[in-house]
């Protein structure tokens, strides 16, 4: 079929949240992706931070199939074998104490706020606790996530959302601390800012925001949807600071594809907070999704993924500021490892990103004028050379 009728086949029938870009992706191998009509695109976006391990991993690719074939789901009423051990592994890659698996990074985020207030609850029975969140950030759509999002675009037509939300300046501990009361159970934020812009958290506002947490008795939630699983150079980008989170979101590159996320507690919060009855999900936890986490898991050791990051971070960076150095339309980078952003001046940020996609090249937007390079995290300095050569056509 041609690519217009596929399009014209989901415009149809597919509710219109979502100005997609005008190709039909059809299959992927390594770094690449090719539509419906054969086109190849080198993939910088990765399914938006996703598909850590590249397209057509065959390790993944068959203990995805083993599973299929053996179970794929039995409800959180029986254990699983994938569950235990994908979460053993992941309690052990974050030094943390337990995980609650959901379906999607939005759900993890939902957990989170259900756990911060129900810590709180059994501290002092109270049930208007609050929770400081940052300006810019981005934690999902459902209401309890799009609550704690510093977006008010997003959040407008939606209103009233839930309660006691209160907003800090990221990067700004004085802000932070002028909205800290005694009701105050939780201070969330994204380690790294993804969809705000690529802000990384600066190294004394991420450590003293773990001081008034520890001051107060207030839960830090730090949200590594992102910018968590080795794309940083380190497993979790908390990791680089020295600062570790009570709790702890991840989804997106969890599963490199299969849609799970997850919520990870430390010691204290695991014991004071959902017990059963508290919360629950029919899929979360279940053994294909976990099978594909665990092997996610194993895979990165085994191909010393985030090894393979931090050493080729180094290339990155050194081209991308070639280009900034290059273009007067680029004005400066920002990021960390292979979650990179660079802003634009002078155009549309959007109108770089279709010359891209012309060009063969998938990249995507962040903010307003930012853009964001979050490629697979096996790509080579071959492939940063084919982007960097692709990337100043589009520019
Ligand atoms: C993508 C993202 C989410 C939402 O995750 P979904 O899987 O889309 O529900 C939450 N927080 C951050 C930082 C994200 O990047």
């Amino acid at each position: 079929m041609e690519m217009s009728k596929y399009m014209e086949q989901s415009e149809s029938y597919v509710l219109h949240t979502y100005n997609r870009f005008p190709i039909v992706l059809e299959k992927g191998k390594g770094v690449y992706l090719y539509d419906t009509d054969g086109k190849e695109y080198l993939d910088f976006a990765a399914g938006i931070a996703v598909f850590a391990l590249g397209y057509g991993n065959e390790a993944y690719n068959q203990a995805l199939k083993d599973q299929i074939d053996q179970l794929i789901h039995t409800s959180n009423l029986y254990y699983n074998v994938p569950m235990g051990e994908a979460a053993e592994k992941l309690v052990k890659a974050s030094d943390m104490d337990k995980v609650f698996f959901t379906n999607s990074g939005t759900e993890a985020i939902e957990g989170t706020i259900k756990v911060a207030r129900k810590y709180a609850y059994l501290k002092d029975g109270g049930t208007d606790h609050e929770i400081i969140a940052m300006k810019h950030s981005f934690h999902g759509r459902s209401l309890g996530a799009l609550s704690v999002t510093g977006n008010t675009h997003y959040q407008e037509p939606f209103k009233p959302l839930i309660g006691g939300v209160k907003f800090a300046e990221f990067n700004n501990l004085n802000s932070v601390k002028a909205q800290i009361t005694d009701k105050t159970c939780a201070i969330i934020l994204e380690t790294i800012q993804g969809e705000g812009g690529i802000y990384p958290a600066e190294k004394e506002f991420l450590e003293g925001v773990r001081a008034l947490c520890d001051e107060h008795d207030i839960l830090l939630i730090l949200d590594e949807i992102q910018c968590g699983m080795g794309r940083t150079g380190n497993m979790f980008a908390w990791q680089d600071y020295g600062v570790q989170p009570d709790v702890m979101t991840c989804a997106k590159a969890l599963g490199c594809g299969v849609p799970v996320g997850a919520f990870v507690l430390n010691k204290k919060v695991a014991e004071h907070s959902l017990v059963p009855g508290d919360h629950g999900t029919t899929y979360g936890g279940n053994p294909l999704a976990c099978r594909a986490v665990s092997t996610v898991l194993d895979l990165f050791e085994s191909e010393q993924i985030v090894e393979h990051v931090r050493k080729t971070t180094v290339y990155l960076e050194q081209k991308l500021d070639e280009i900034v150095e290059e273009f007067d339309c680029v004005e400066g980078r920002r990021g960390k490892g292979f979650m990179q952003g660079l802003i634009i001046k002078g155009k549309p940020v959007g109108e770089v990103v279709n010359q891209a996609l012309g060009n063969g090249l998938l990249v995507i937007s962040a903010g307003s004028d930012v853009l964001r390079l979050v490629p697979p995290l096996i790509i080579t300095e071959k492939d940063i050379d084919e982007m960097i050569l692709k990337l100043k056509k589009s520019l």
